[in-house]
């Protein structure tokens, strides 16, 4: 087998988890900010309005894999209540800002990840590919949490518009770290989006269940059910010990 020259990784729920409660805390800060604006939302109302939005869009990124934006489920929840505002309006985007901010104070890194960025990037070239639909949020989250300085590059969904599983996301990652897919392994929770759009693309997915495994709360937006990829062949992770082992498998360090 080639040997790995890069290894790529997904955000929520493989590098970082996100506390119970941060959608709920974001949505508030949604609804206070658009109050403040002076538009006439039922916050109540709002909450339902927004999540039927919301899960509208998504399902419809899963048809052509284009990534969506909150703008636009803010837009489409507040004209149900009769509001009717353009979704480039600036106080939607300060609603947007206001709702990620809650993700900001929620956001955990997983414990040993930053050491193991470090091991790993002795050995090969590290890259980020996140499905985030605002990514200005995304890199301030990357910042904050001291993780951006372990990537080389940091691909957002939001940036170049499509999502993961869709091949133009991996290969956006690839292009931009001047890697081959099939010498690139690729470490995601997502059955769907990262180890099945990882496979399709041509890398070697890894899949990571530490918070499956530890029965934590997904990142919202995120819905595991019930999948399991049993026989596939795909390597499954548990903890970064397991990949480090896995790597030197690969690769005996010298
Ligand atoms: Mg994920």
């Amino acid at each position: 087998m080639r040997p790995i020259q890069a290894v790529g990784f997904d955000l929520f729920n493989t590098l970082i988890t996100v506390e119970r409660g941060a959608l709920e805390d974001a949505v508030g800060r949604l609804v206070q900010s658009l109050v403040a604006s002076g538009l006439a939302v039922d916050g109540a109302r709002f909450v339902e309005d927004h999540r039927s939005a919301a899960l509208r869009f998504i399902e419809e990124t899963r048809r052509d894999g284009r990534e969506t934006h909150n703008r636009f489920w803010i837009q489409a929840a507040l004209e149900v209540q009769g509001v009717l505002v353009s979704p480039e309006d600036p106080r939607i985007a300060e609603g947007v800002e206001a709702y990620f901010s809650a993700f900001l104070d929620h956001v955990r890194v997983i414990p040993g990840t930053l050491e193991m960025l470090e091991t790993v990037g002795q050995r090969y070239r590290v890259g980020l590919l996140s499905n985030f639909t605002h990514t200005p949020a995304a890199r301030a989250i990357l910042e904050a949490v001291g993780l951006a300085p372990h990537f080389e590059v940091c691909v957002i969904s939001g940036e170049i518009g499509f999502r993961k599983p869709h091949a133009r996301a991996f290969e956006a990652l690839l292009s931009e770290l001047g890697v081959a897919s099939p010498d690139m392994l690729y470490v995601g929770d997502d059955p769907e989006a990262d180890v099945a759009g990882g496979l399709q693309s041509g890398l070697r997915p890894v899949w990571s269940t530490y918070v499956r495994d530890r029965g934590m709360p997904f990142a919202p937006g995120y819905d595991p059910g019930d999948q399991d990829l049993g026989e596939s062949g795909v390597p499954r992770i548990s903890d970064w010990a397991d990949l480090i082992a896995l790597l030197d498998e690969e690769h005996p360090p010298c």
